[in-house]
């Protein structure tokens, strides 16, 4: 399985896997760069798989269905009425197949209550797991609560920080840079992170994606995977995970 990734919008990311001459689509923002990237490939769309019901995530669900009328709609049974043309009602622990592939569907509710991801274990040992995580986990962050509680979050986020470290995170937009300018400021002895916010300032400096991350990397460097470290207790000055998630999410939305 081949992952193309689409730019969409200012900072959105739109995916694409694609097995031979069939695709299916993450979260697309808008249809055209999608059509404009399956007839380079010459490939033909079979399934969209929505994060979750944000516009930006599904505003080419419509287009795409009547250009590619075949192709199912996936998206979470939580969501239902809010995912236009969604066929596929999931839930938590449910698989997804993609040619050769099955997801494994996470329910991770918190930036929007019926938020879920989709996580491609690896086929062999040396191969990454692939994770698509809309809005919940970022590169460097972690989406808005919106629809949700931090423990909610936390709760959420404890599902996907369980992954191998050798698994790409597929997030849904180009918020990193940002994202790490924030981090520096809650977890500032964190050398890892230091490397990091270096690396990602060059990438943002050359016009490079910094997506996919790695989940290793956003366990050791990612404030909002790092709740129980005494480094984020002792900014936040809280020892609960769910005030010390929820003080360091309040903090970086007033940043
Ligand atoms: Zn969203
Ligand atoms: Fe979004």
């Amino acid at each position: 399985m081949q992952i193309h990734r689409i730019n969409a919008w200012s900072d959105n990311y739109i995916f694409l896997l694609q097995k031979g001459n069939h695709a299916a689509v993450v979260d697309p923002t808008e249809a055209q760069p999608v059509v404009n990237k399956l007839n380079d490939l010459g490939a033909d769309l079979i399934a969209i798989f929505n994060t979750h019901h944000h516009g930006d995530h599904v505003g080419g669900n419509r287009q795409l269905l009547a250009k590619y009328p075949k192709a199912m709609v996936y998206a979470s049974e939580v969501d239902r009425g809010r995912i236009p043309e969604q066929q596929v009602f999931l839930n938590d622990g449910d698989m997804v197949t993609f040619c050769d592939r099955t997801a494994h569907i996470f329910f991770v509710p918190g930036h929007t209550r019926g938020h879920i991801a989709y996580y491609f274990p690896p086929v062999t040992n040396s191969q990454p797991g692939e994770l698509f995580c809309g809005d919940t986990l970022f590169a460097g962050g972690c989406g808005r609560l919106f629809e949700g509680t931090p423990a909610q979050m936390v709760e959420s986020l404890s599902k996907l920080r369980q992954l191998p470290d050798n698994t790409r995170v597929w997030c849904a937009h180009e918020y990193t840079l940002s994202n790490l300018k924030f981090a520096i400021t809650v977890d500032a002895q964190n050398p890892d992170l230091e490397i990091r916010f270096q690396q990602v300032q060059t990438a943002r400096q050359r016009k490079e994606a910094t997506v996919p991350s790695l989940l290793g990397i956003e366990k050791k460097t990612n404030p909002f995977l790092r709740w129980d470290h005494p480094a984020l207790k002792a900014t936040a000055k809280q020892q609960d995970p769910t005030r010390v998630f929820g003080r360091i999410r309040g903090m970086k939305d007033m940043f």
